[in-house]
């Protein structure tokens, strides 16, 4: 039945065919920051942030240590703390939560679309409380929100709002840019993320330039001079290797992003059939969104058996993500129980990330369409 090559290897991720094309010009940026023997600040850090904050659409850029801290920095800076609840969806990675709680306020989770897999914005509203005072949407998987109806309930009830945009650089929302729409927007620079750095890095922007004054101070422990400190701040910032590297890459970003939506687009058509027959459900894409595939996620029921078969075969796959953030034993104290958010607790059972990555060959597509449509015996 299969007349696919099985020794053919099929990645999650393969960040080989990324970087071969552009490892000469990656080599010359980090060994000339070697040979500078300027490590932390300096012109690779400011003119990265200045790419980046042009490619965004957004005024400001401060680049920062992961999206981890770009999340931490801008609940800091926006004053966020003790006795504050943010809301934050339950289905997402645990950073979004656990940011909120390392500065001392509650997540209040919230649930998911189960088309978009991004937050349910009828149900935030319910959740707000007089302690209400910021949300964070996630754009997950590389998908926007929909922002227009979060900056509607920003307004209504005067919350900020913080975008975790670290799996959607360059994600569009009726033309406009992730993370242009909040008072800050997050980015991470893990090597898994559409814009990946060579370790670990990070990026905050904003249109508001007293908040981005104060993002780069609290970046430095709150000192706007060495050794005098207006605040307390951290050790958040971006350093000048990761800078070089991702001002090469971001010049290769657009490019990639096409052969993401290439890939997605080959899968969807190709998993058309399944749909029909409920099999499985392609990733929904919301009108007015440019989607960019950090990640090409189906749903089916019978997840954890396609996930075997298809490693057997030599298809790396993963489950993002399979425990909500509400039912973690970490939060336990704050009091959701199991069925409190059914279309998270759904999603984690049913959830696989496909291989999507740029420089995926058509051979490798055409084996994880066929091991796919294998497994579900309807080839
Ligand atoms: C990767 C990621 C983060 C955290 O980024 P790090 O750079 O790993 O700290 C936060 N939120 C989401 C949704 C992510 O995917």
């Amino acid at each position: 039945m299969t007349d696919f090559d099985d020794n053919l290897r099929v990645p999650l991720l393969d960040l080989e065919p990324i970087h071969q094309p552009i490892r000469e010009h990656l080599r010359q940026a980090v060994v000339s920051v070697l040979e500078s023997n300027r490590f932390i600040g300096g012109p690779e850090v400011e003119r990265f942030e200045r790419e980046a904050a042009a490619y965004c659409g957004a005024s400001f850029a401060v680049g920062v240590s992961s999206g981890t801290d770009a999340l931490i920095v801008s609940l800091m800076a926006l004053g966020i703390g003790n006795g504050d609840e943010v809301i934050v969806p339950s289905f997402t990675f645990f950073s979004t939560a656990g940011s909120v709680r390392r500065i001392g306020a509650q997540p209040v989770f919230c649930d998911i679309e189960p088309g978009t897999f991004n937050l349910d914005v009828r149900s935030v509203e319910r959740l707000i409380t007089k302690r209400t005072k910021a949300v964070i949407p996630v754009h997950l998987f590389g998908q926007c929100a929909d922002m227009n109806a979060i900056a509607g309930i920003s307004e209504k009830y005067g919350l900020k709002v913080v975008e975790d945009a670290a799996q959607a650089i360059g994600a569009e929302f009726n033309g406009r840019k992730a993370g242009t729409f909040g008072d800050t927007g997050c980015f991470s620079f893990f090597p898994s993320k559409n814009l990946g750095s060579i370790g670990d890095a990070g990026m905050v922007i904003t249109n508001d330039p007293e908040l981005a004054d104060r993002i780069r101070l609290l970046r430095e422990h709150g000192a706007s001079r060495r050794y005098y400190h207006s605040m307390v701040g951290g050790n958040f910032r971006l350093d000048a290797i990761q800078a070089a590297a991702l001002t090469v890459k971001l010049s290769y970003l657009e490019q990639w992003h096409l052969q993401r939506v290439a890939n997605a687009g080959a899968y969807s058509a190709a998993f058309a059939d399944l749909q029909e027959r409920d099999l499985l459900s392609i990733p929904v894409q919301a009108p007015q969104r440019k989607h960019v595939f950090n990640q090409y996620v189906i749903r089916v029921r019978d997840r954890d058996r396609l996930q075997e078969y298809l490693g057997n075969k030599g298809i790396g796959t993963a489950v993002y993500y399979p425990i909500p953030l509400h039912l973690q034993e970490c939060f336990q104290n704050l009091g959701c129980a199991e069925g409190s958010l059914p279309e998270s607790e759904k999603a984690a059972h049913e959830v696989l990330a496909l291989p999507v990555f740029p420089g995926l060959t058509d051979a490798q597509r055409s084996k994880v369409i066929a091991a796919v449509h294998d497994f579900l015996q309807v080839r």
